[in-house]
């Protein structure tokens, strides 16, 4: 299976305009935080004390918010998480996406904090696998839709090859390389490497770079088992202590904040590209959507031709990411959203996988990408307490961790440890200034 994505269309939600933070207020909370504070301390002030989250989106953000929710909770607290989404698991951007993870832009720099959030998005890869491991093997059935031990992975460790299309573009990546992080080596590599790497690969230039630690995932089968690994780890905190620790998936449109006022100690918007359809949010947040497109593409049914690229593309060969992106996945290709996508994609991918255009189309998803500005440090998400966008006279209620833009993978786990962490201890220093300081131009 091979995805190809490509950006297709730009456009903004609503309107973004600059008003003073904490200007826009919109008259007295009806319920504050500190009166269902005291009602909860006094409920429970005979029992363990009592925390009730609701995380909006089951995403890469949301279900990384929710597993470091569970984990840093105070041990002797009861802890319940509503994780609401309308779709289900995986239903927006993540969902669709291609599932490249590397620590670098396309010319090669390493990103912002690219080498933290690459080390803690393997290690909540892991945490997923081993869950599936622990809960067996069906325990994602109705995932995927294939047998073969493959098609089912969950992560493909097998790098990345990035073909240099030109000299500029060579010396550029070159150069960058030269910086790169120990724990995702970048080699420039020569034709006959690269042949042996993947056959057949097409290089305008005679040289790729090899990114041998990248590795490339299968988003929906990842989100399902770290949904799992919430669960397992809630009923282990549960079991291991005197308090109640409960993740609940409500699969429900959330209209407005409005509606969850009352019931939560915080809540935590990672609704991807939707986050300014909430009314209370709607043109605040400076954010462009992105439509992306995967199509899905598959060997014809021939068997001959099976086997001719089984022969010259083997299981470990790397995927190959370059104007487009083919996440080689087994036997079969996945690429995006019907023919206008097909005629976009296949030129760019055929420029350096020529073998491509014997695939037949088999289907094509789409998904918004919810771009942040571009910053000093590089576009980078947004984060932070939104109390002020809300307009509620609120103490560290309402928080946001949005515009992932293209790359929710490499930055959720490690931004999801961070915004629980902030939202549990009702600070926001826990966060990186750089992720916070968009608020100041809001
Ligand atoms: C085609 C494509 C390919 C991509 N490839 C890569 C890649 O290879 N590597 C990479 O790192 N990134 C990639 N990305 C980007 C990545 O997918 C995003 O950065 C990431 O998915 C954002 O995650 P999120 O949790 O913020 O948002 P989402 O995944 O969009 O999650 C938001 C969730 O909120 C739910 N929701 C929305 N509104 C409501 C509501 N009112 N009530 C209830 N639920 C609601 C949605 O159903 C959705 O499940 C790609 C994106 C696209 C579109």
């Amino acid at each position: 299976m091979v995805f190809v994505g490509e950006l297709l269309s730009w456009g903004f939600h609503g309107r973004f305009c600059a008003l003073p933070v904490g200007k826009h207020t919109k008259g007295p909370p009806a319920n504050s935080l500190s009166s269902r504070k005291s009602l909860r301390t006094l409920s429970s002030s005979f029992s363990s004390p009592s925390l009730r989250y609701a995380v909006l989106g089951a995403g890469f953000a949301g279900i990384s918010v929710a597993w470091h929710l569970l984990k840093q909770c105070p041990k002797d607290s009861n802890l319940k998480v509503d994780l609401y989404d309308e779709v289900g698991i995986g239903g927006g951007a993540s969902g669709v996406s291609g599932g490249l993870l590397h620590p670098y832009s396309p010319k090669g720099k390493l990103l912002w904090r690219g080498a933290d959030c690459f080390r803690e998005c393997l290690a909540l890869l892991s945490i997923a696998e081993a869950a599936i491991c622990s809960n067996g093997s069906n325990s994602l059935a109705g995932v995927g839709d294939s047998s073969s031990d493959l098609d089912n992975f969950l992560v493909r460790r097998r790098g990345i090859l990035r073909p240099a299309m030109d000299m500029k573009n060579f010396n550029n990546f070159n150069d960058n390389a030269q910086n790169c992080d120990p724990s995702c080596s970048i080699e420039t590599i020569d034709k006959d490497t690269a042949w042996k790497l993947a056959p057949n690969i097409s290089l305008p230039v005679n040289s790729a770079f090899h990114m041998p630690q990248a590795v490339n995932v299968h988003p929906l089968r990842y989100l399902q088992a770290l949904f799992l690994a919430c669960q397992n780890l809630g009923r282990q905190l549960s079991s291991t202590s005197h308090t109640q620790k409960d993740l609940c998936l409500h699969k429900k449109t959330v209209q407005n904040l409005i509606e969850l006022e009352d019931e939560y100690d915080a809540v935590i918007i990672c609704l991807g590209a939707k986050a300014d359809m909430l009314p209370e949010l709607y043109g605040w947040l400076p954010l462009r959507a992105c439509r992306g497109v995967i199509a899905h593409l598959e060997l014809p049914g021939d068997t001959s031709l099976e086997s001719c690229f089984r022969e010259h593309y083997p299981d470990d060969t790397p995927s190959v990411l370059s104007d487009a992106w083919l996440a080689i996945q087994g036997t079969r290709i996945s690429t995006d959203e019907a023919t206008k996508a097909l005629q976009e994609l296949l030129p760019k991918a055929s420029a350096f996988y020529p073998g491509i255009k014997d695939w037949t189309f088999a289907g094509a998803k789409a998904g918004l990408r919810a771009m942040p500005p571009l910053t000093a440090h590089g576009s980078l998400p947004l984060l932070g307490c939104v109390d002020n966008f809300i307009g509620k006279d609120t103490n560290c209620r309402y928080w946001l961790f949005g515009g992932l833009g293209s790359r929710g993978l490499l930055y959720h786990a490690l931004l999801g440890r961070l915004t629980a962490q902030a939202v549990i201890s009702c600070n926001e220093q826990f966060l990186p200034s750089e992720l916070t300081s968009w608020k100041n131009n809001s």
